[in-house]
């Protein structure tokens, strides 16, 4: 495959890991990078790999998701997990790393493999013709926005501004929590209700108009509420706003009561399985222990586990189950693939992975046609399952997280017994690792393991 160059385009995560994969497989890589002539809001200067804002690559612990998906990671060999390791710097449970180290030692793994040529100019135009990996990020400068734009529909590239949370169904107490369409149609709801009366509506709107935001930075004050409003900043414009908004409780009847709460928060299913919510109209900018405090004042929600906090910054990305194929090839044109953070995948290991996975898929479809989707038992499979499945609707940038994966029934264990939380999590993790173990004597690693 010597004469081949694919082209990748943005020097982030994605696209590093992407050049490293294809490299050590023996195809010639053509790696754009814009920066430091042309700048996004967020980077500081003009290294690779640059990590945007915090230094952390979560968790490692095996029993949750962020430390499954490393560990898939390792088994497929990932070069810029095993830089990571290598700069890392102490952090509990948690893999960080020094940025500058981190970034320095990605460019070094690069500028020794003979077959990356580094180009630093801004792409405005995709390629004709050759293979091409699209990792340009979140902050896709706009003419590459601009060609885009027609290969995924036009309409499907969208600015996104904030998410709401998404809670562990098997946290929710259901003793509170009832599932019930608005106007009670009688179908089977996906919805799910927490009831307030007045005094806990009152409580709930103080704690959240008083709780501690995240602080912004300068782009994303500027652009903030171009789209979509964060739930505090709807409870500051009154007090009863957002009982007549996101918690109107206008045609449920609470099943214990007989009567219509004061307000009601919707939660509504992420996934088939049911086994994770998302609040309807929750997106915030609160801090992480604000979260949970406040929306744990929510009836039904008082022990609820968060599979993802609400998030907001400026975040450009496709709307891939829409646009991509599972292996995230352009339904229309398999020639042409996303990875990273624009493909709505969020997260720095995310992306690595996401990278990873494009040049598998391209070297499989240069030699013996496409790839075996990866297990959806997995962090990685299931994120990138739920990003190309065209029944998922209102996407929404999405982490590797336990709320995309089959769930695990007791029947399905030896012990046939009930989980608690921890022992859960850890048999996902076997479960998934175990199937990854099978796929890769299927398909075989066409690179040794990074570093
Ligand atoms: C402000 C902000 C903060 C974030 N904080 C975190 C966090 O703390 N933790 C976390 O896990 N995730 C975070 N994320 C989400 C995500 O993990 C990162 O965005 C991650 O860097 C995504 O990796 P990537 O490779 O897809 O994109 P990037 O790392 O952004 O890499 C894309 C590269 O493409 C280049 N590029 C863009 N357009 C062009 C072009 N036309 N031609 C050539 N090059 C181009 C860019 O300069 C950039 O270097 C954050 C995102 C943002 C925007």
């Amino acid at each position: 495959m010597s004469d081949v160059t694919v082209t990748v385009v943005g020097g982030g995560l994605a696209g590093c890991e992407c050049a490293l994969c294809l490299a050590d497989s023996g195809v010639g890589v053509r790696l754009y990078e814009m920066r430091p002539s042309t700048m996004t809001p967020a980077h500081r200067g003009g290294g690779l790999a640059e990590l945007v804002c915090s230094n952390s690559l979560k968790s490692t612990r095996v029993d949750s998701a962020a430390g499954l998906l490393k560990a898939e990671l390792d088994m497929l060999g990932c070069h810029l997990l095993a830089y990571a390791r290598q700069c890392a710097v102490p952090a509990g449970g948690a893999l960080a790393v020094d940025r500058d180290a981190f970034s320095r030692r990605v460019e070094e793994e690069l500028a020794v493999r003979a077959n990356v040529e580094i180009v630093r100019e801004e792409v405005r135009e995709l390629p004709e013709d050759g293979p091409v990996v699209i990792a340009a990020g979140p902050l896709c400068s706009k003419p590459l926005i601009d060609a885009i734009m027609p290969l995924v529909g036009n309409r499907s590239l969208s600015f996104f501004d904030a998410a709401a949370p998404i809670v562990d169904a098997a946290s929710l107490n259901r003793d509170i929590l009832f599932a019930q369409s608005r106007y009670d149609d009688g179908k089977t709801s996906d919805y799910l209700n927490a009831p307030m009366d007045r005094q806990q509506y009152d409580a709930f709107v103080d704690a959240l108009v008083g709780a501690e935001r995240v602080i912004l930075r300068d782009f994303e004050r500027r652009e903030l509420f171009q789209a979509c409003q964060p739930v505090e900043e709807v409870a500051r414009t009154g007090h009863d706003a957002l009982r007549f908004g996101a918690l109107k409780p206008v045609g449920i009847v609470d099943p214990r009561t007989g009567r219509r709460p004061w307000a009601v928060v919707q939660l509504r299913a992420e996934n088939r399985d049911m086994s994770a919510y998302n609040l309807v109209g929750f997106q915030t900018n609160l801090t992480f222990p604000e979260q949970r405090r406040v929306f744990g004042m929510i009836p039904g929600l008082e022990g609820a586990e968060f599979f993802r906090y609400g998030v907001m910054h400026r975040n450009t990305f496709i709307d891939a189950p829409r646009a991509l194929d599972e292996s995230f090839a352009l339904r229309s044109n398999r020639r042409i693939r996303f990875a990273g953070q624009i493909t709505g995948t969020e997260g720095y290991v995310e992306a690595m992975a996401t990278g990873l996975m494009a040049a598998l898929n391209t070297l499989s479809d240069l030699t013996r046609g496409p790839l075996e989707t990866l297990p959806a038992t997995g962090a990685l499979g299931s994120l990138m399952r739920y990003a190309s499945d065209p029944d998922t609707l209102d996407y929404q940038p999405m982490h590797a997280n336990f709320g995309l994966v089959p769930p695990i029934s007791p029947s399905g264990l030896a012990s046939g017994r009930k989980l608690g939380k921890r022992e859960r999590y850890q048999a996902y993790s076997d479960r998934a690792l175990e199937e990854l173990r099978q796929w890769l004597q299927r398909n075989p690693l066409p690179f040794g393991r990074g570093a």
